[in-house]
């Protein structure tokens, strides 16, 4: 039986763990913090229970088939909550409106704010589909090992018709002619960790899947999925290792033959998956020398992904304007991914996201439990500015919105993008590796099987096909696929 070890608990790290060992390999998981999940961390303060992380899931089935292939039933697992009525957008002057899967709606909501959108919304629905169906055909489920994958023809069709040249926000004008109603779409560009006025149109996918599939809860809290990951681990015979961190992979004759612990305990296996970010981990894991392909240069060369400023805020009440998602918009969207993303500094308007799983799922907190998040610069050498400031900047924004959090606070928690980048070894801090604004290091991103190294593979947000949970998930799960077919 092959030994695969896995470095990093992550949910890319724990898909791929749970299709091999489903499929006859004996895997064992090295996770440096004392939970598994990664990003998508449970936090508890005092009474009220936080989603770190993933708090907007969508694609429910990609979490299922992972279970369904290794004989469980998901829904002895996990109870996904369908929320139409998702995401309430608020807007400096009082304009407001909610993002809904029910079409109607939605429609109903344009007639004020943009007529023409009230026509095109339909076509909207019909492209961000197309989209989705291309990237879901032809890039989600392969993964690339050289340049030459890339010309299939077939691939090479695929990859001119989802505008490669395009930009999103160029994209969505074509739909919305409203400025406010074109930054709510605008900003899924974000769920990739980037701008949308220089990332591709081709990410404008993502509105398939909350407006025309919709986005999900898990009943008890997101971090559920990863409990089931590891309860079906555990149940197939996987051998997991919480506060256990790997320092070192052993490379000999360019090939993988195990991993050195913290401890300097030294553990041998014929494959290794690195679930940990690529970037951080294989510079740091695997000797300069071993990896001519990818030099420490190279590893420097990528453009971070965002990184966020996050609070977790427990209330006393519950506030009944607060559906599960808001998000309170900057005066100038544009100017806040100017400061993100050339100043490098955190922006003085920032648009802000508020989760508040407790609203469908009371059981979460006594009163409302809310993640709020802004986007931040990934760590950089200027970092400056005061933690406690900034959170009251956010703070008074929201009161100017009607929401005055000081005044009911219970509990809080502020975590910045060096705690990001610290807790789980993250590039720079980022929630999703390599960003997207560079055309190439959209569409080719770090490769799932290293050139170097003979059974070293990669899994997690910053290889292929990119960040967010359920594509992680899917990198995992293609990784599995690879090792299966091929060793
Ligand atoms: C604040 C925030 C909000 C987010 N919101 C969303 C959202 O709404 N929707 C969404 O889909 N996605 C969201 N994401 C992104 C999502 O969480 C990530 O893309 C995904 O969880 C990454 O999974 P992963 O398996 O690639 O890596 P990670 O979760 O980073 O896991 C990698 C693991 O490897 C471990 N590790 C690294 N090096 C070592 C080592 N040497 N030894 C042992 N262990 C090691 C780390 O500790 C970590 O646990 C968000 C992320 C953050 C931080």
């Amino acid at each position: 039986m092959k030994h695969v070890l896995i470095v990093g608990g992550g949910l890319g790290g724990l898909a791929a763990g749970i299709k091999l060992q489903a499929n006859g390999y004996q895997v064992t998981i090295f996770e440096q913090n004392g939970h598994f999940g990664g990003k998508m961390m449970p936090v508890q303060l005092g009474d009220y229970s936080f989603d770190f992380g993933p708090n907007t899931i969508t694609m429910p089935y990609v979490f299922q088939k992972v279970l369904k292939e290794a004989g469980e039933n998901p829904d002895n697992h996990l109870e996904f909550v369908h929320i139409e009525k998702h995401t309430h957008n608020l807007f400096p002057d009082g304009t407001s409106f909610y993002m809904t899967t029910n079409r109607n709606e939605m429609v109903e909501q344009f007639e004020q704010l943009d007529p023409h959108a009230e026509i095109s919304y339909y076509d909207y629905l019909e492209e961000v589909k197309l989209l989705y169906e291309t990237a879901e055909n032809h890039f989600f489920h392969r993964t690339f090992s050289s340049w030459t994958d890339y010309l299939d023809s077939k691939l090479f069709r695929a990859l001119w018709s989802v505008r490669p040249f395009e930009t999103i926000d160029h994209f969505h004008r074509q739909f919305f002619r409203n400025d406010y109603i074109r930054n709510a779409f605008n900003r899924y560009a974000t769920y990739v960790g980037s701008s949308p006025f220089t990332s591709p149109a081709a990410f404008a996918l993502i509105g398939h899947l909350e407006m025309g599939e919709g986005v999900y809860y898990v009943k008890g809290g997101n971090t559920k999925i990863v409990k089931a990951f590891e309860d079906t681990l555990r149940t197939l015979g996987a051998s997991l290792h919480l506060k256990t961190k790997v320092n070192k992979i052993i490379v000999q004759e360019k090939q993988v033959r195990g991993v050195e612990l913290e401890n300097g305990e030294i553990i041998t296996g014929d494959i290794v998956v690195v679930n940990g970010d690529l970037l951080t981990a294989y510079p740091e894991l695997v000797e300069e020398a071993h990896r001519p392909h990818f030099k420490n240069k190279k590893a420097k060369s990528y453009e971070p992904s965002i990184s966020a400023f996050v609070i977790m805020a427990g209330l006393k009440n519950r506030n009944p304007n607060l559906i599960h998602h808001q998000v309170y918009f900057a005066e100038d969207y544009q100017a806040e991914f100017h400061e993100l993303l050339q100043e490098k500094r955190m922006p003085g308007d920032p648009t802000i996201c508020v989760c508040n799983s407790s609203y469908i799922d009371q059981d979460a907190a006594p009163g409302d439990n809310l993640f709020i998040l802004v986007h931040a610069p990934a760590v950089t050498d200027e970092d400056s500015y005061d933690k406690e400031e900034y959170k009251h900047l956010i703070y008074d924004k929201l009161k100017r919105y009607g929401l005055d959090i000081p005044s009911q606070l219970v509990v809080e928690k502020v975590v910045q993008p060096s705690d990001i980048a610290s807790t789980f070894s993250g590039y720079k801090g980022t929630l999703y590796g390599i960003s997207s604004n560079r055309k190439l290091d959209s569409f080719l991103r770090p490769s799932n099987v290293s050139k170097d190294v003979a059974n070293l593979y990669f899994a997690g947000g910053t290889a292929h096909p990119r960040g967010g949970s359920p594509m992680v998930v899917i990198s995992g799960m293609n990784v599995a696929d690879k090792i299966i077919h091929h060793s």
